[in-house]
């Protein structure tokens, strides 16, 4: 989609550091890293919300779980990492093409700020 940071990143027009692809996600370090690692996985689908997702992409959910899961493993961090997808601005969305941010290789406070 034009406009649309993510889809920037995943057509290249944006350079990033990417730790996985394939033909429907893709995985990239985060340009402003809130942990030790922090790693943005999306779909290459334009999905603006998780609010949105319906039958037709739920599967990309799923998918964007067990890739975060696999660099959770690759990269040491079992001990304890978190997934986080924030909805809308008020939960502090500010790119509106649904991520999985995992985060890791730090220990986490709950409830989150
Ligand atoms: P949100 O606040 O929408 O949940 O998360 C957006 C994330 O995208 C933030 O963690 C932010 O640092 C990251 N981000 C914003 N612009 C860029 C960029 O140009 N490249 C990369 N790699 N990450 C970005
Ligand atoms: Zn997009």
């Amino acid at each position: 989609m034009e406009d649309c940071l993510f889809c920037k990143i995943i057509n290249q027009e944006i350079p990033s550091n990417k730790v996985y692809e394939d033909e429907e996600i893709i995985a990239f370090e985060d340009i402003s890293p809130q942990a030790p690692t922090h790693i943005q996985v999306i779909p290459k689908q334009h999905i603006a919300r998780i609010y949105d997702v319906d039958d037709s992409t739920s599967h990309l959910v799923g998918k964007m779980t067990q890739v975060a899961n696999k660099i959770a493993k690759e990269q040491d961090l079992l001990d304890g990492y978190r997934l986080v997808i924030n909805c809308n601005p008020g939960a502090g969305q500010t790119v509106f093409h649904i991520h999985l941010h995992l985060l890791g290789g730090r220990t986490f406070k709950w409830p989150p700020g």
